[in-house]
């Protein structure tokens, strides 16, 4: 992405729809919670390898499409996964339908292709078991005219047709994909136009808190793999790393996301921060009150630097060449996102 982003074995329980089955779903009055492939290829339920549904860079290599530093050597992050057209009309022009993975929001339309490296795209809202969640359908080639904001939408409901666009690469048709996105929203429109306007961007921030900067992705392919609901299998993921954050400041993410709050033993003391588990790639998965003071805003209180750096380097908590850990440029805006300031070690 660049920075300026202006953004089942597998069983019967995860499945491929066709338009007919897209309709029924969309127009059941039943809340489908079981996911649903974001594209009508029939591959990964039939659980063929990854070529079959996963579309590679130009490098050729299927891990390229794959979620994580899959890109330029574990240099570059990739925030979900890329799945390939396999409906092409005589014109070779991709025709494969785009569906909403679970019942939720339409949040976000963007249907100028030149304001985003993610083209046109579709954010939908989930709001399931005390978490908001958002999955978010990129690089479309039109977007279902009958979508709007705030309308609601099952499993299933069509948002779209795959395609190439986008303001930043090239996609070429041989190449198109739908760049799919699974995950949490960090901030607050305040706290990320804070967060944006800091950067000194040409370009104005078009998509508000929307903006895939704002925007934290989770492994899809694990998701759908893993047959669990979206907050159980967040509390698979091993966290790396602990702060200790002393602030009054109660971020909208974790009032948002209130199944991610450990309970706390019942106290008369004021709470004076957070203590925050993060995953190796930065996303803030626990999070505890602290009532104790501390003369310092912010302590690493544990890290794993062997899960820190397995995964390639996400430039969340780094290390100095004598061993010293700081805030990586990613870390760095996660954490602005989430409370609206800079914090340093
Ligand atoms: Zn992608």
């Amino acid at each position: 992405m660049s920075s300026i982003f202006i953004f089942l074995c597998f069983s019967c329980s995860i499945f491929s729809v066709d338009k007919t089955t897209a309709k029924s779903a969309s127009s059941s009055s039943k809340k489908n919670t079981i996911p649903v492939w974001p594209t009508d290829n029939p591959a990964f339920s039939k659980n063929q390898p990854l070529a079959a549904y996963i579309q590679p860079t130009v490098s050729g290599d299927v891990t390229s499409g794959t979620y994580g530093c899959v890109r330029n050597n574990g240099n570059r992050f990739h925030s979900g996964i890329d799945i390939k057209s396999i409906h092409r009309n005589r014109k070779q022009v991709p025709q494969d339908n785009v569906f909403a993975c679970l019942p939720g929001t339409i949040v976000y339309l963007n249907t100028d292709p030149v304001r985003s490296n993610f083209g046109r795209y579709v954010v939908v809202e989930h709001y399931l078991e005390n978490l908001h969640f958002y999955s978010s359908y990129a690089h479309l080639a039109s977007i279902d005219p009958t979508l709007r904001q705030g309308l609601s939408v099952e499993a299933g409901h069509r948002l779209g047709t795959l395609g190439t666009s986008s303001n930043c690469t090239r996609i070429p048709n041989a190449r198109a994909h739908l760049h799919f996105e699974l995950g949490l929203k960090l901030g607050s429109i305040e706290t990320f136009q804070a967060w944006y306007n800091a950067q000194k961007f040409s370009t104005p921030n078009w998509h508000r808190d929307w903006n895939g900067l704002n925007l934290f992705g989770i492994d899809p392919l694990a998701f759908f793999q893993s047959h669990l609901s979206f907050l159980d299998f967040l509390r698979t993921q091993t966290i790396a790393f602990t702060l200790d954050i002393f602030t009054c400041k109660q971020p909208k993410f974790i009032q948002q996301n209130k199944a991610l709050l450990k309970p706390s033993s019942k106290t008369k003391k004021v709470q004076t921060g957070w203590r925050i588990g993060f995953n190796w790639a930065g996303l803030p998965l626990s999070w505890e009150a602290l009532y104790q003071t501390n003369p310092k805003v912010i302590v690493l209180h544990t890290y794993d630097k062997n899960e820190l750096t397995r995964h390639g380097n996400r430039h969340t908590l780094e290390f100095k060449s004598d061993g010293q850990p700081f805030i990586g440029k990613t870390l760095r805006r996660q954490l602005f996102c989430l409370f609206g300031e800079n914090f340093s070690l």
